[in-house]
Protein backbone atom coordinates (compact mmCIF):
# COMPACT_ATOMS: atom_id res chain seq x y z
CA UNK A 1 0.00 0.00 0.00
CA UNK A 2 1.15 3.76 -0.47
CA UNK A 3 2.21 5.94 2.26
CA UNK A 4 0.42 8.25 3.39
CA UNK A 5 0.91 12.22 4.67
CA UNK A 6 -2.43 13.01 6.61
CA UNK A 7 -2.80 17.05 6.21
CA UNK A 8 -5.29 19.22 8.43
CA UNK A 9 -5.90 21.09 11.34
CA UNK A 10 -6.35 19.60 14.84
CA UNK A 11 -8.97 17.39 15.70
CA UNK A 12 -9.83 17.09 11.71
CA UNK A 13 -9.57 13.41 12.65
CA UNK A 14 -5.79 12.65 11.04
CA UNK A 15 -5.78 9.99 14.22
CA UNK A 16 -8.89 8.32 13.10
CA UNK A 17 -7.95 7.78 9.42
CA UNK A 18 -4.95 6.93 11.05
CA UNK A 19 -6.55 4.19 13.36
CA UNK A 20 -7.99 2.94 10.51
CA UNK A 21 -5.74 2.27 7.86
CA UNK A 22 -3.59 0.71 11.29
CA UNK A 23 -6.84 -1.48 11.38
CA UNK A 24 -7.82 -2.17 8.02
CA UNK A 25 -4.40 -2.20 5.87
CA UNK A 26 -1.38 -2.88 8.21
CA UNK A 27 -0.23 0.67 8.27
CA UNK A 28 2.27 1.69 10.76
CA UNK A 29 0.81 5.01 12.49
CA UNK A 30 3.74 7.69 12.98
CA UNK A 31 2.35 10.01 15.07
CA UNK A 32 4.50 12.85 16.30
CA UNK A 33 2.07 14.13 18.87
CA UNK A 34 1.95 10.52 20.23
CA UNK A 35 5.61 9.81 20.49
CA UNK A 36 5.99 13.30 22.62
CA UNK A 37 3.58 12.55 24.90
CA UNK A 38 4.89 9.28 25.52
CA UNK A 39 8.38 10.82 26.36
CA UNK A 40 6.55 12.97 28.49
CA UNK A 41 5.29 9.92 30.72
CA UNK A 42 8.31 8.33 30.65
CA UNK A 43 9.61 12.18 31.75
CA UNK A 44 12.66 11.45 29.40
CA UNK A 45 15.09 14.92 28.16
CA UNK A 46 12.92 15.58 25.87
CA UNK A 47 9.96 14.95 27.62
CA UNK A 48 10.81 17.31 30.15
CA UNK A 49 11.77 19.61 27.39
CA UNK A 50 8.25 19.48 25.44
CA UNK A 51 6.07 19.46 28.23
CA UNK A 52 5.34 23.29 28.24
CA UNK A 53 5.34 23.73 24.75
CA UNK A 54 2.63 21.56 23.79
CA UNK A 55 0.00 22.42 27.18
CA UNK A 56 0.30 25.92 25.07
CA UNK A 57 0.00 24.38 22.07
CA UNK A 58 2.79 25.50 20.42
CA UNK A 59 5.46 23.52 17.99
CA UNK A 60 8.11 21.41 19.38
CA UNK A 61 11.41 22.78 17.70
CA UNK A 62 12.00 20.84 14.24
CA UNK A 63 15.44 19.52 15.65
CA UNK A 64 13.23 17.33 18.53
CA UNK A 65 10.66 16.38 16.11
CA UNK A 66 13.54 14.73 13.86
CA UNK A 67 15.30 12.96 16.27
CA UNK A 68 12.30 11.01 17.35
CA UNK A 69 11.20 10.70 13.69
CA UNK A 70 14.26 9.27 12.54
CA UNK A 71 14.56 6.98 15.39
CA UNK A 72 10.87 5.53 14.91
CA UNK A 73 11.65 5.57 11.21
CA UNK A 74 14.31 3.09 10.97
CA UNK A 75 12.33 0.82 13.26
CA UNK A 76 9.18 0.37 11.32
CA UNK A 77 8.11 -1.94 8.73
CA UNK A 78 5.39 -1.89 5.62
CA UNK A 79 3.47 1.16 4.45
CA UNK A 80 3.55 4.61 6.64
CA UNK A 81 0.89 6.67 7.97
CA UNK A 82 2.17 10.42 9.14
CA UNK A 83 0.17 12.24 11.24
CA UNK A 84 1.14 14.74 12.75
CA UNK A 85 4.24 15.34 10.49
CA UNK A 86 5.02 17.76 8.58
CA UNK A 87 3.71 20.23 10.68
CA UNK A 88 5.40 23.52 8.53
CA UNK A 89 7.48 23.63 5.10
CA UNK A 90 11.09 23.00 6.79
CA UNK A 91 9.25 19.74 7.95
CA UNK A 92 8.47 18.69 4.66
CA UNK A 93 12.09 19.55 3.14
CA UNK A 94 13.51 17.74 6.42
CA UNK A 95 11.02 14.94 5.48
CA UNK A 96 12.00 14.52 2.16
CA UNK A 97 15.49 14.39 2.71
CA UNK A 98 14.74 11.28 5.42
CA UNK A 99 12.68 9.56 2.32
CA UNK A 100 15.92 9.85 0.98
CA UNK A 101 18.45 8.44 3.34
CA UNK A 102 16.01 5.85 4.90
CA UNK A 103 14.77 4.40 1.29
CA UNK A 104 11.06 5.23 2.47
CA UNK A 105 8.39 5.10 -0.91
CA UNK A 106 7.19 8.81 -1.54
CA UNK A 107 3.86 8.91 -0.02
CA UNK A 108 0.79 10.61 -1.49
CA UNK A 109 -0.84 13.60 0.57
CA UNK A 110 -4.41 13.47 1.84
CA UNK A 111 -5.43 16.55 2.82
CA UNK A 112 -8.67 16.34 5.18
CA UNK A 113 -10.97 19.65 4.58
CA UNK A 114 -13.26 20.79 7.48
CA UNK A 115 -15.30 23.16 8.79
CA UNK A 116 -13.87 25.58 11.88
CA UNK A 117 -17.24 25.35 14.47
CA UNK A 118 -17.22 21.40 14.15
CA UNK A 119 -13.46 21.21 15.32
CA UNK A 120 -14.32 23.40 18.18
CA UNK A 121 -17.00 21.31 19.40
CA UNK A 122 -14.73 17.93 18.65
CA UNK A 123 -12.11 19.53 20.76
CA UNK A 124 -14.66 20.47 23.81
CA UNK A 125 -16.01 16.72 23.63
CA UNK A 126 -13.39 14.50 23.49
CA UNK A 127 -11.97 12.20 26.11
CA UNK A 128 -9.68 9.82 25.99
CA UNK A 129 -8.29 6.61 27.80
CA UNK A 130 -5.20 6.98 29.68
CA UNK A 131 -4.47 3.42 28.90
CA UNK A 132 -4.85 1.98 25.63
CA UNK A 133 -5.13 5.63 23.79
CA UNK A 134 -9.02 5.17 23.05
CA UNK A 135 -10.92 8.37 22.02
CA UNK A 136 -14.48 8.78 22.41
CA UNK A 137 -16.73 11.95 22.55
CA UNK A 138 -19.29 13.11 24.51
CA UNK A 139 -20.74 15.39 21.90
CA UNK A 140 -21.28 13.42 19.27
CA UNK A 141 -23.70 10.34 19.03
CA UNK A 142 -21.93 6.66 18.66
CA UNK A 143 -19.23 8.13 20.37
CA UNK A 144 -19.62 8.13 23.59
CA UNK A 145 -17.57 6.24 26.22
CA UNK A 146 -19.26 4.20 29.06
CA UNK A 147 -21.66 5.49 31.56
CA UNK A 148 -19.27 7.15 34.38
CA UNK A 149 -16.60 8.57 31.80
CA UNK A 150 -14.94 4.66 31.55
CA UNK A 151 -13.23 3.54 28.62
CA UNK A 152 -15.46 1.05 26.91
CA UNK A 153 -11.83 -1.41 26.52
CA UNK A 154 -10.12 -1.16 30.06
CA UNK A 155 -12.93 0.78 31.95
CA UNK A 156 -10.38 3.22 33.24
CA UNK A 157 -11.94 7.07 34.00
CA UNK A 158 -11.01 9.03 30.74
CA UNK A 159 -8.66 12.08 30.69
CA UNK A 160 -9.03 15.52 28.83
CA UNK A 161 -6.02 16.12 26.83
CA UNK A 162 -4.29 19.44 28.52
CA UNK A 163 -4.08 21.18 24.69
CA UNK A 164 -8.25 20.27 24.35
CA UNK A 165 -9.73 23.81 25.76
CA UNK A 166 -10.85 26.69 23.49
CA UNK A 167 -7.79 29.16 23.94
CA UNK A 168 -5.32 26.82 22.92
CA UNK A 169 -7.30 25.44 20.12
CA UNK A 170 -7.27 28.76 18.60
CA UNK A 171 -3.71 29.04 19.00
CA UNK A 172 -3.22 25.50 17.84
CA UNK A 173 -5.41 26.65 14.47
CA UNK A 174 -3.80 29.78 13.53
CA UNK A 175 -0.27 27.74 13.72
CA UNK A 176 -2.41 25.53 11.54
CA UNK A 177 -3.23 28.09 8.73
CA UNK A 178 0.37 29.95 9.01
CA UNK A 179 2.41 27.04 8.96
CA UNK A 180 1.02 23.65 7.85
CA UNK A 181 -1.29 24.81 5.26
CA UNK A 182 0.77 25.90 3.29
CA UNK A 183 2.82 22.43 3.17
CA UNK A 184 0.00 21.08 1.00
CA UNK A 185 1.11 23.88 -1.92
CA UNK A 186 4.63 23.15 -1.16
CA UNK A 187 4.55 19.31 -1.66
CA UNK A 188 2.39 19.27 -4.79
CA UNK A 189 5.25 21.19 -6.10
CA UNK A 190 7.59 19.12 -5.26
CA UNK A 191 5.63 15.88 -7.16
CA UNK A 192 3.36 14.55 -4.52
CA UNK A 193 0.46 13.83 -5.70
CA UNK A 194 -2.31 15.55 -3.20
CA UNK A 195 -6.29 14.38 -2.79
CA UNK A 196 -8.60 16.54 -0.65
CA UNK A 197 -11.75 14.84 1.54
CA UNK A 198 -14.14 16.88 3.02
CA UNK A 199 -14.25 15.45 6.37
CA UNK A 200 -17.95 17.61 7.23
CA UNK A 201 -19.06 14.01 6.76
CA UNK A 202 -20.00 10.85 8.52
CA UNK A 203 -17.16 8.35 9.06
CA UNK A 204 -18.17 5.48 6.78
CA UNK A 205 -18.11 8.29 3.78
CA UNK A 206 -14.91 9.18 4.87
CA UNK A 207 -13.12 6.05 5.33
CA UNK A 208 -14.47 4.85 1.57
CA UNK A 209 -12.94 7.84 0.03
CA UNK A 210 -9.72 7.25 1.80
CA UNK A 211 -9.71 3.50 1.08
CA UNK A 212 -10.06 4.19 -2.95
CA UNK A 213 -6.92 6.51 -2.69
CA UNK A 214 -4.81 4.25 -1.54
CA UNK A 215 -5.97 1.64 -3.74
CA UNK A 216 -5.84 3.80 -6.77
CA UNK A 217 -2.26 4.00 -6.05
P1 LIG B 1 -0.99 16.31 17.86
O1 LIG B 1 -1.15 15.09 18.69
O2 LIG B 1 -0.55 16.04 16.46
O3 LIG B 1 -2.20 17.19 17.92
O4 LIG B 1 0.22 17.16 18.51
C1 LIG B 1 0.15 17.66 19.82
C2 LIG B 1 1.25 18.70 20.04
O5 LIG B 1 2.53 18.10 19.83
C3 LIG B 1 1.24 19.88 19.07
O6 LIG B 1 0.36 20.91 19.50
C4 LIG B 1 2.70 20.34 19.14
O7 LIG B 1 2.96 21.03 20.36
C5 LIG B 1 3.43 19.01 19.22
N1 LIG B 1 3.78 18.47 17.89
C6 LIG B 1 3.35 17.28 17.34
N2 LIG B 1 3.89 17.09 16.13
C7 LIG B 1 4.67 18.16 15.89
C8 LIG B 1 5.49 18.56 14.80
N3 LIG B 1 5.63 17.80 13.69
N4 LIG B 1 6.17 19.73 14.90
C9 LIG B 1 6.08 20.50 15.99
N5 LIG B 1 5.31 20.21 17.06
C10 LIG B 1 4.62 19.04 17.02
Amino acid sequence: MINVILIAPPSAGKGTVSEYLVNNFDYSHICTGNLLREEIKKNSKIGKEVKDVMSKGLFVSDEVIFTILEDKLSNVKGSLVFDGNPRNVTQAEMLIQLFDKLNINKPCVINLDIDKELLLKRIIGRRICPNCGRTYNINFEGMHPLEGNLCKDCKEPLIIRDDDNVETFNERYQAYMDNTYPVIDYLKNQGFKVYTIDVNKELPKVFNEVEEIISEE
